[in-house]
């Protein structure tokens, strides 16, 4: 007799998600079975909830969705002896090849054969979650399942934040998004002098400063120049994080950096946007494109600042029982939240599914 599960569906070619009993996944030999407990809703989520251009030429129909969780191991494959029932953890969910030269140098994370969990393959949107053991990352007892469910978008801002040094030197992050208010909160935790961090949106610019120590500019009615020169900063920024996807944003973000300033790119622009190459050209400007994690230097990182007192818990604004997921997405696509988090073990701790008998 098989077991099943709920989960989270793109079930139909057109907007929204649909809520479905499938099979629980039955896992391969170097695999790992997970209860998911937390997940957050990303922005990718919301792309596949209003079936875009992009999510419509990448996303089968029939996917189960989402990519940020955390869990608790409840079954091992065959072949995995460092793992234990019972651990709990998050877990990487680009999954890689191992024939590409970057896997086989050990840069995991550029691996041209990436696949993503709730993008190409079924994701952690369910109550139980497939996903081999060498994508499982171990959560320490000091950081909650609802942490756990937002470390893989506090490791963009990770990843993002760490690709140049930060010590001293002061920081312009464009976009006041979650991504961009996490990244915020890791350069401030680094040593970075000022971090200015802009928006349109005054909701999360507000948030962003309840999360961390960070200078707010709305740009809709504030000069990021006079906001500079009042902090007694003579030249521009020594390093950008473009956290956006906005072209507006990234122009001023030029204009504002230093000769030989260093950026670092993790925003998607929606398709091809004119650039003013001569401007970065002339100011010797760096650029550096971010995509996902660095895998898994990243996920070592941020848990060793988180536990060592990065504190993101505010970014964090609403939580929902899986079954509530249309408030959840509303909430997202408001444009208003932080980290939204549905909790998937609400309601179904009475049904203790036997996995060893199936
Ligand atoms: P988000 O959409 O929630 O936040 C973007 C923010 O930019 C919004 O608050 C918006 O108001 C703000 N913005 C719009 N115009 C602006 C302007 N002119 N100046 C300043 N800010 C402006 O996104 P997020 O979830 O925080 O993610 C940040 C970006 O990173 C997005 O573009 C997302 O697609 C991208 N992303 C990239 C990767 C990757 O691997 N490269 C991974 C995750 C997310
Ligand atoms: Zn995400």
């Amino acid at each position: 007799m098989s077991e099943t599960m709920k989960c989270l569906v793109k079930s139909q070619a057109e907007k929204g998600l649909w809520m479905e009993q499938r099979e629980i996944p039955k896992i391969g030999p170097d695999d790992v079975l997970i209860r998911v407990k937390k997940t957050g809703l990303c922005g990718t989520d919301a792309h596949i909830w209003n079936w875009d251009d992009w999510s419509q030429r990448t996303v089968p129909v029939g996917l189960v969705t989402g990519h940020e969780f955390a869990g608790e191991i409840v079954e091992l494959g065959q072949n995995v002896h460092d793992l234990e029932i019972g651990q709990r953890c998050s877990g990487e969910g680009h999954l890689i090849g191992h024939l590409s030269r970057q896997v086989r140098a050990g840069r995991f994370h550029l691996d041209p054969e990436t696949r993503g969990i709730g993008v190409n393959v079924d994701g952690a949107f369910a109550e139980y979650l497939k996903l081999p053991a060498f994508n499982v990352v171990p959560l320490p007892d000091t950081i909650p399942d609802e942490i756990g469910a937002i470390l893989d978008p506090l490791g963009n801002a990770v990843h993002t934040a760490l690709s140049f040094d930060l010590v001293g030197e002061d920081v312009l992050i464009t976009g006041a998004g979650p991504i961009g208010v996490m990244a915020a909160a890791v350069a401030k935790h680094v040593g970075a002098r000022h971090v200015v961090i802009t928006d349109v949106n005054q909701t999360r610019l507000d948030l962003a400063a309840q999360v961390t120590d960070v200078v707010t500019v709305n740009v809709t009615t504030t000069d990021l120049l006079e906001v500079t020169s009042g902090l007694g900063m003579k030249q521009g920024f020594d390093v950008g994080l473009e956290m956006s996807g906005n072209q507006v944003a990234f122009d001023q973000m030029v204009e504002a950096m230093v000769m030989g300033g260093q950026v670092a790119m993790l925003g998607i622009p929606p398709g091809k946007s004119q650039v003013d190459w001569s401007r970065i050209v002339f100011k010797a400007l760096t650029i550096k494109g971010v995509y996902g994690r660095e895998i898994f230097e990243t996920w070592y990182k941020m848990i060793a600042m988180l536990e060592d007192g990065l504190d993101v818990s505010r970014i964090i604004t609403h939580h929902f029982p899986a079954n509530n997921f249309e408030q959840g997405f509303a909430a997202m696509l408001s444009g208003d939240s932080g980290k939204v988090v549905l909790d998937w073990a609400v309601g179904s701790e009475e049904r203790e599914i036997n996995i060893s008998a199936r």
